[in-house]
């Protein structure tokens, strides 16, 4: 046990404060989030996956509850909310369909069955960690249902229809003054950013890629916040390519510089998982070994700390990657070898919890990672 240092006056030792870790689970939330039309059964298989492995007995589960509409529009717009729900119920919106893609539904946002269930039993959940988090009934709050963090105020985008991260962000701002957002999702947490790009209470951190149009095609690193709330947009704009190792290496050097500048009270980390080798995506090369060493990162602050899913379109990788996760913050090692289970036969023929890393060439060469550190941190060095 580390010995601290206290003044200089008398050493003590520091109490080691066991770590409790929540994961919202129903299976009510799961049926609903096997609908979403472009992660068919990943709700399932992470679920399934994560009980096979046994992290559930060591974890405290806690159902979700559904958000309401007052508690939706905490963010949203009530005449969007409203939309979702009539469109959910076969009802066109109160001015037809044209209004309907003017929300954004349609496209890539596409209504389905259960839709406005689904998004209040997924911000729900969201709400619901975060609530245990505020109660300090929890160190560590996993809802890997939650993450979806393009949904705009009034629009839906990029399969994302209500933004359950800026609602559990909001939520922990009733407890904790300074909120540090961390989004290692492949694309940019452009939703998210929005919400807060005017305070300084809310740090945005986006680690993404960011070529000519790639979707949101927001998220360079000039990007930096407005008004107050300028210089508490980060932003991390990577290639194709990137492997495990650089990636760790510019998540912790730009991760230390956050924590001496902005000295966050609680922490959210999006921990979309489409930057996965063998993602359809295809455009990083990470392992499941980097995205946990970007959580055992935050883990090592002590801080209320809550834990989301967001994109990963391999669901048998997501559901891996998200079970590794479970592992990660409960601090239990993991058989490689998968569980017998339900669903053992979607793994095969490895059979193995690893997700290999591809041949993709990494378009970053080390001069650009050197000169993005150093605008990035030029840039956190200006808060005061
Ligand atoms: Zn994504």
């Amino acid at each position: 046990m580390a010995l601290r240092d206290n003044g200089g006056q008398t050493t003590k030792r520091a109490t080691k404060v066991p770590r409790t870790v929540v994961i919202i689970h129903s299976d009510e939330l799961v049926r609903l989030c096997d609908n979403l039309p472009k992660v068919p059964k990943r709700a399932s298989l992470t679920h399934t996956l994560i009980k096979a492995y046994g992290l559930m007995e060591n974890a405290r589960v806690v159902q979700p509850r559904r958000a309401s509409v007052r508690e939706l529009s905490a963010f949203h717009s009530l005449d969007y909310i409203e939309c979702l729900e009539q469109v959910t119920n076969g009802d066109e919106c109160e001015e037809g369909e044209h209004v309907a893609s003017e929300y954004g539904l349609g496209f890539d946002c596409p209504v389905f069955d259960d839709l406005f269930s689904c998004m209040s039993a997924v911000a729900g959940g969201t709400l619901t960690a975060a609530e245990m988090l505020n109660k300090r009934e929890c160190s560590i709050a996993i809802n890997w249902q939650g993450g979806w963090h393009h949904a705009q105020r009034d629009e839906a985008s990029g399969f994302c229809y209500v933004n359950d991260v800026v609602l559990g962000i909001l939520k922990l701002r009733e407890k904790f003054d300074k909120v540090l957002y961390v989004d290692i999702d492949l694309h940019h947490g452009n939703g998210v950013e929005d919400a807060f790009s005017f305070t300084s209470k809310v740090m945005s951190l986006s680690f993404h890629k960011f070529s000519p149009g790639f979707f949101p095609g927001t998220g360079s690193h000039y990007d930096v916040g407005f008004g107050k709330g300028k210089y508490y947009s980060v932003n991390v704009p990577l290639k194709d390519g990137i492997t495990d190792k650089p990636f760790i290496e510019i998540f912790s050097r730009v991760m230390s510089e956050v924590k001496m500048r902005f000295k966050p009270n609680a922490v959210v980390c999006q921990c979309g998982v489409d930057t996965l080798a063998g993602d359809p995506m295809a455009s990083f090369n990470l392992t499941q070994h980097s995205i946990g060493e970007c959580v055992k990162y935050l883990m090592q602050w002590n801080l209320p700390l809550l834990l989301l899913g967001g994109g990963g379109y391999n669901v048998k990788n997501a559901a891996k990657c998200w079970t590794y996760l479970t592992g990660v913050a409960l601090n239990q090692s993991l058989s490689l070898d998968i569980p017998e289970h339900e669903y053992f036969l979607t793994y095969g023929p490895d059979y193995q919890l690893n997700i290999p890393p591809g041949r993709r060439h990494d378009m970053n060469t080390t001069e650009d990672l050197k000169n993005l550190l150093n605008t990035v941190s030029g840039n956190l060095r200006k808060i005061r």
